[in-house]
């Protein structure tokens, strides 16, 4: 099983998942043309593509997926609070998905779960196959108890790690704006990433990407420090945490053991 962080943050999220013949796209929140062009980076034609899953119809994650499932005939997967928004209503190839109903989807089997944001009817993913299992959260203002399970015991956790609450606090946002990031519907800060991430305890995931950052209110530095420095307070250092960058192809993680790097000499 393999996963590619391709975008991820408020302009656009994507990532694109491997295991055997199944090929997935998670969000399409792209231009067609940008997404198109990664996937080709990632030697993968459009019509390659298994289905196109969605967490929220909030157009960082759904710019496109209407016009590349009916370019390619590609079956699109989201809540029917989703697919009833008006960019994705009608959708020829709708799939409609169920909050924690498990489903099928080739090699995969995948488990959607609700969480609370301001979107319809918004779930985060939890997605396994016989070589590993993955779990893609990003868009929740807070993490309620009964979502961790669904962190514990995965190979890679995708969890949004969207501000630094001071750095949101003390930024050039609207009032309005501070209040719905910061709300029990808005982001993730990355205090509140670290909490989720120390709940999940020793069953927490040995590799963890950090997601969806604010380019103004947080910097991949201070995200990863805030969340290792906190980790390895409580015992959990050995958490492998990496950031997923904002407007371009970045993280690539895979079931498979990495290469040993050969000496040179
Ligand atoms: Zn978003
Ligand atoms: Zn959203």
């Amino acid at each position: 099983m393999d996963v590619w962080s391709l975008a991820s943050g408020s302009s656009g999220n994507a990532y694109l998942v491997r295991s055997g013949e199944t090929l997935l796209l998670v969000e399409c929140g792209l231009a067609l043309s940008k997404i198109v062009g990664y996937l080709a980076a990632h030697q993968v034609a459009p019509a390659d593509l298994s289905g196109i899953l969605l967490t929220h119809e909030h157009s960082d994650h759904s710019r496109s997926a209407r016009q590349l499932s009916d370019a390619y005939g590609i079956p699109l997967f989201a809540t029917q609070g989703t697919l009833d928004h008006r960019t994705l209503r009608d959708s020829r190839l709708a799939r409609l998905v169920f909050p924690d109903r498990r489903f099928s989807l080739g090699d995969l089997e995948i488990l959607p779960f609700p969480v609370p944001h301001d979107g319809r009817e918004p779930v985060g993913y939890r997605l396994a196959s016989q070589s590993g299992t993955v779990c893609v959260t990003t868009d929740l203002g807070f993490v309620p108890n009964k979502v961790i399970p669904h962190f514990r015991d995965t190979d890679l956790l995708v969890l949004e790690a969207n501000h630094d609450e001071a750095m949101l606090q003390a930024g050039p946002y609207p009032a309005f704006l501070k209040r719905r990031v910061l709300g029990n519907l808005g982001h993730l800060s990355n205090v509140a990433t670290a909490d989720a991430l120390v709940a999940c305890r020793d069953r927490v995931a040995p590799r963890v990407w950090l997601a969806h950052l604010s380019q103004v209110n947080n910097s991949p530095s201070r995200a990863a420090l805030d969340v290792s420095a906190r980790l390895a307070a409580v015992g959990l250092g050995h958490v492998d945490v990496e950031v997923a960058r904002r407007n371009r192809p970045s993280l690539h993680w895979s079931s498979e053991p990495r290469p040993r790097q050969l000496p040179l000499f």
